[in-house]
């Protein structure tokens, strides 16, 4: 398949294949094999281009291929989102995607009780997906650790930025591993996203749809 040329491994491109996916959409084309290489990244691309598994298959990719188990509380990799609805989308995608590989996933987002996403980080996770707010006051809680972070993805940046989490948004950038692979996702480039880009990422493969 054509996913095959990108490097994508079988149990992904099974997973794909079940999804209905036959060909990769241009972002997925282009952003894979960076991702796959351990290259930082600058997309610009809006939802509905693709650009969920374009970094969600090669993120899992690349933390199955390490075969690491986290620590409790520890997550691998952190995919951080401005909605709840996008982080539910995305979760259910990363799951799908992630078929029967066995990789652990959740998700911590507002408005919903504590001791369930508790649990959830209680044996480590490989991948996290949060929204800022919640993320933190996990963290201040002692409820996750970033310690064995290696991959981090911002998702919709132009919209945190509208929707004024800037402040959260450097608060967990803090928090990160300075050694890390970095996505960064936006619909749009203005000045003050790209400002932010050339601080979370190192030598960024930019691409767009
Ligand atoms: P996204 O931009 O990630 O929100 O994806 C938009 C929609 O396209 C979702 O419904 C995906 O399931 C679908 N999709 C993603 N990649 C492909 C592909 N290669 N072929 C067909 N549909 C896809």
């Amino acid at each position: 398949t054509d996913f095959d040329k990108l490097g994508v491994a079988k149990p992904f491109q099974i997973a794909l294949k079940a999804k209905g996916y036959s060909q990769p959409t241009p972002i997925q084309e282009n952003a894979i094999p960076s991702i796959l290489e351990g290259r930082d990244l600058l997309g610009l691309a809006q939802t509905g281009t693709g650009k969920t598994a374009a970094f969600a298959v090669p993120l899992l990719q690349r933390l199955l291929e390490s075969r690491f188990r986290a620590a409790p509380k520890s997550v691998r990799s952190l995919i951080l989102t401005p909605t709840r609805e996008l982080a539910d989308q995305i979760t259910k995608n990363i799951k799908a995607y992630a078929g029967r590989t066995k990789m652990y996933s959740s998700c911590v987002v507002g408005g919903v009780p504590f001791p369930p996403q508790f649990r959830a980080l209680q044996r480590g996770l490989d991948v996290l997906v949060a929204t800022p707010g919640r993320l933190l006051d996990l963290h201040r809680k002692n409820g996750v650790s970033f310690d064995e972070l290696e991959i981090f993805v911002l998702d919709e940046a132009d919209q945190m930025l509208d929707m004024g989490f800037i402040a959260e948004l450097e608060e967990i950038a803090y928090l990160l591993p300075k050694e890390r692979q970095t996505l960064f996702f936006s619909a749009t480039m203005p000045k003050e996203i790209h400002d932010l880009a050339d601080r979370f990422l190192t030598n960024p493969v930019e691409v767009s749809t």
